[in-house]
C-alpha cells in the first residue's frame, strides 16, 4: 500500500488567501498581497527545484485560475462562502503541487491526487460535511491501496461536491482531511507532523513547563479537542478511534522522537494536570425581563438562536433568573446575537475573559491559575474544572 501524505497550505498562505476573497480586502491592497503569495510559492519551489520549469509552470497556471477566480466571482456577502472555498482552497492547490514535484524528483514516485475528487462533501461551503458513502465509493473506485505508487500526495482541508464545486471543511481541517482518509482506507495508523515535539499538557505558545503526554486514550483526545487543545482538530479522532487505527503526533523538527500515541489506552501517560486556554472570550448573562423564571421556553429560543448563528457555546450555566454563556467573541456575529436577545431578554456581559480548563485539577494548580484574578464563572466535575477570570 503506498504511503498517502496529506498537506495543508503553507505557512501563512491561508490566512492571505482569506484576504483575496472578492469583497474582503480594498482594492487597493491585494495587489501586494497577490505579489507576496507569488514570490513565496516561486521561491520556495526554486528553493527546492533551481532547474525546474515545469513547476514554475504549474504555479503558474493555478495563479492565473486564482485571478480569474478573483476577478469573476460577485463580490457580495451571499456569495462570500462560496467564494471563499474557491479562493483559499488555492493554499492546499499550490503547496501540494510543488511538493509533489520534489518528492518526484528525489526519485520517489509520487502521484498528486485532487482531493476534490475523493473527499465528497454536501455544499454547506466553508465546513463542508463528509457524504461518507459518497467518500468511500470514489476511494474505493480508484483503488488507492493498489496503485503503483510509492507516494500518493493530497490537499488537506479540502473536498467537492457531488457535482464538482470545491469546499473547505473549516479552518485547521487538513488533519481532519488525513482522518477521512485513514478511515476509508483501513490505514494501518496515522501520523500527524507538527512543530511540537507531541500532545503537550498545555500550548507552550502561553505555558512555560510543559509536560508531553506519550499515550492518549481516544476519548481523552476528543473531550481535550473539544475543550480547545490547539494540536488537534476537534474532529479528528473520531473516524479513527471508529476504526481503532492508531494516532501518532510527531515533530517534524525531531522526526526521530517518539512524539505521542492517542489509541485504545486506559488513561493518559504521564498523569499530570492538563491546560487548556481560550481567550477572548465574552459572557453573556440572559435574563427574562418580568423575572420570571429561566426554562425550558426561554432555553428553546436561545439555542435555536445560537444554532441560526452557528455560534458554539464553550461553557454554560444557568441559575433561577438567568442564562449564562461563554462564547468566543466573534465581533459580527455576536454583534447580532445580542440585537435579537435584546429583543426578548435584558442581556448583560462580560469581555476580555480567559477561559480555562483543567482536567485532572488540584486546588493548588487551580489557585497558581487563578493568580488572583476575580473568578466570574466556575464550573467543577470529578476530573474537569473550568473557570472564565479576565484575561491577563
Ligand atoms: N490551511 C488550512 C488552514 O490554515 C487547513 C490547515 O492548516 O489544516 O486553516
Ligand atoms: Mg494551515
Amino acid at each position: 500500500m503506498p504511503l498517502v501524505v496529506v498537506v495543508s497550505a503553507m505557512g501563512k498562505t491561508t490566512n492571505l488567501l482569506e484576504k483575496l476573497v472578492p469583497g474582503a480586502t480594498e482594492a487597493s491592497e491585494t495587489t501586494s498581497l497577490r505579489q507576496q503569495l507569488e514570490e513565496y510559492h516561486r521561491n520556495i519551489a526554486s528553493a527546492l527545484m533551481p532547474d525546474n520549469m515545469d513547476v514554475q509552470h504549474k504555479i503558474g497556471n493555478l495563479l492565473s485560475s486564482l485571478d480569474h477566480l478573483c476577478s469573476t466571482l460577485p463580490p457580495d456577502t451571499e456569495h462570500y462562502n462560496y467564494n471563499y472555498d474557491q479562493v483559499v482552497s488555492h493554499g492546499e492547490l499550490l503547496s501540494t503541487t510543488i511538493i509533489a514535484e520534489y518528492i518526484n524528483s528525489l526519485g520517489i514516485n509520487t502521484l498528486w491526487l485532487d482531493a476534490r475528487q475523493i473527499i465528497k462533501t454536501d455544499s454547506h461551503y466553508r465546513e463542508g460535511r463528509v457524504d461518507w458513502p459518497a467518500t468511500q465509493e470514489a476511494i474505493d473506485t480508484l483503488s488507492i491501496d493498489s496503485m503503483p505508487f510509492r507516494v500518493i500526495l493530497t490537499q488537506g482541508f479540502i473536498g467537492g461536491t457531488a457535482n464538482g464545486q470545491t469546499t473547505t471543511l473549516g479552518r485547521e481541517g487538513s488533519d481532519y482531511s488525513a482522518a477521512i482518509l485513514a478511515h476509508c482506507l483501513n490505514a494501518e495508523n496515522m501520523t500527524i507532523w507538527k512543530d511540537v515535539p507531541g500532545f503537550l499538557n498545555a500550548d507552550p505558545k502561553f505555558f512555560a513547563d510543559t509536560v508531553k503526554i506519550s499515550q492518549i486514550p481516544y476519548n481523552e483526545a476528543i473531550e481535550l479537542a473539544y475543550y480547545g487543545a490547539s494540536v488537534i482538530h476537534p474532529k479528528t479522532v473520531k473516524p479513527i478511534q471508529n476504526k481503532s487505527i492508531p494516532l501518532y503526533i510527531r515533530s517534524f523538527i525531531t522526526p526521530d522522537a517518539e512524539g505521542s500515541s492517542i489509541g485504545d489506552y486506559k488513561a493518559i501517560v504521564p498523569e499530570t494536570p492538563l491546560y487548556i486556554f481560550k481567550n477572548n472570550q465574552i459572557l453573556l448573562s440572559i435574563l427574562p425581563r418580568d423575572y420570571s423564571f429561566i426554562a425550558e421556553d426561554n432555553l428553546q429560543v436561545i439555542f435555536g438562536l445560537l444554532n441560526e448563528l452557528g455560534i458554539r457555546v464553550n461553557l454554560m450555566q444557568n441559575s433561577a433568573l438567568s442564562f449564562s454563556i461563554c462564547v468566543d467573541n466573534n465581533p459580527q456575529r455576536i454583534g447580532v446575537l445580542v440585537d435579537r436577545l435584546k429583543s426578548m431578554f435584558r442581556v448583560r456581559y462580560n469581555e476580555n475573559l480567559q477561559l480555562v480548563t483543567i482536567r485532572y485539577y488540584t486546588q493548588e494548580v487551580i489557585d497558581s491559575i487563578v493568580a488572583g484574578r476575580p473568578i466570574l464563572l466556575e464550573q467543577r466535575s470529578r476530573t474537569t474544572e473550568q473557570i472564565i477570570v479576565p484575561c491577563k
